[in-house]
């Protein structure tokens, strides 16, 4: 298009919140780290506002070449320079050989630009999420469950990874895909989910329990499949507590800042209030079960010692930074 004051080189980037070269070539990284501006990229690149045009770049070259001396010393100079870099991913490249250099997924690219956005409210914390539902076996083929998508969790991890915190994610199994940025730990039962939470609790500074973890679980499920009987005699389940994740890792580290969630179906606010002193935590997020199962929105009340914070009915990942800016206020205090 015609660009009205005839500077092709400066106009466009005026109007940009950002600049993404994604793929950026080793030649290109090497004419931004020089200041070079004989195309009409690297001179909008050149030309853009440092202090308000964010640039970020997603490398993509082969290993050698982003591998060579030259190319990493031009990584360093961008770097300082303020420009982020995205990736490279690692594996199979088009000309054949293996290692770093692969453009980062497109969709990754996307995360990392949305992120960059960000405050970054949780630098330098490390925070551990559970999320979904645990799965308790009957025997090979069955068991019992919860009804949870594990959306809210994933969100959460999300936002805290946005927010600049390394994020640990224990997951139930749910149909969702591994949040990018963050560590996920699957896992099938509660008891599962409370040894991955004890080993991993120690080396965080956080921890929200948005799992719908199961109250009970079969006492001695069967090692093989239970069968119908000729006579239709019922198989009776015995069953036995599970414990309960938040209430055991609270009690065993103090310093460790522990979240709940309350999922309820009435009086969701006094109840919230009672768990929370129940289960010796600081925070307790309460949401109206039916409204919030399944769905892509969510309305959270935030409840702390004398406070509450009513977030609005919003979708999940504009609830979970939202969340994540309260979490990041108690955390300072
Ligand atoms: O008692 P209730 O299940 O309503 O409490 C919900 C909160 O406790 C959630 O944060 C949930 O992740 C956590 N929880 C747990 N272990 C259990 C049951 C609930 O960590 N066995």
């Amino acid at each position: 298009p015609a660009i009205p004051n005839a500077m092709p080189h400066i106009e466009p980037s005026r109007h940009a919140d950002a600049i993404v070269v994604a793929p950026a070539t080793a030649d290109f990284m090497a004419k931004l780290a020089h200041g070079l501006a004989n195309d009409a990229l690297s001179n909008l690149c050149l030309a853009r506002n440092h202090a308000a045009v964010p640039l970020l770049i997603a490398p993509a070259m082969n290993v050698e070449m982003w591998q060579a001396p030259a190319t990493q010393r031009n990584l360093v100079t961008l770097k300082s320079d303020g420009v982020a870099v995205l990736g490279p991913a690692s594996g199979l490249q088009a000309c054949g050989e293996v290692g770093a250099g692969r453009l980062l997924d497109v969709v990754h690219i996307v995360s990392e630009v949305v992120a960059h956005f960000q405050p970054k409210r949780l630098a330098g914390k490390r925070v551990l999420i559970t999320a979904g539902p645990t799965f308790e076996p009957i025997d090979p083929v069955r068991g019992i469950t919860n009804v949870s998508s594990g959306k809210m969790g994933y969100a959460i991890a999300q936002a805290a990874w946005e927010a600049g915190a390394q994020v640990t994610l224990v997951s139930g199994p749910t149909a969702l895909t591994a949040p990018y940025g963050v560590t996920t730990v699957p896992v099938q039962t509660a008891q599962q989910m409370l040894a991955a939470v004890h080993t991993l609790a120690p080396k965080c500074e956080a921890f929200l329990s948005v799992a719908a973890v199961a109250d009970w679980r079969v006492a001695a499920p069967a090692e093989q499949k239970i069968k119908k009987t000729a006579d239709s005699a019922l198989p009776v389940l015995e069953f036995t507590e599970n414990p309960d994740i938040l209430a055991t890792v609270a009690a065993a580290y103090p310093a460790l800042y522990c979240v709940g969630f309350a999922a309820e179906t009435e009086n969701i606010e006094a109840f919230a209030q009672v768990k929370r002193l129940k289960k010796g935590v600081p925070m307790i997020v309460a949401n109206d079960a039916k409204a919030a199962m399944g769905s892509d929105d969510n309305a959270l009340s935030v409840f702390t010692d004398g406070s509450v914070e009513r977030l609005p009915l919003q979708v999940k990942i504009a609830a979970a930074r939202a969340l994540v800016g309260l979490l990041a206020k108690h955390l300072q205090t």
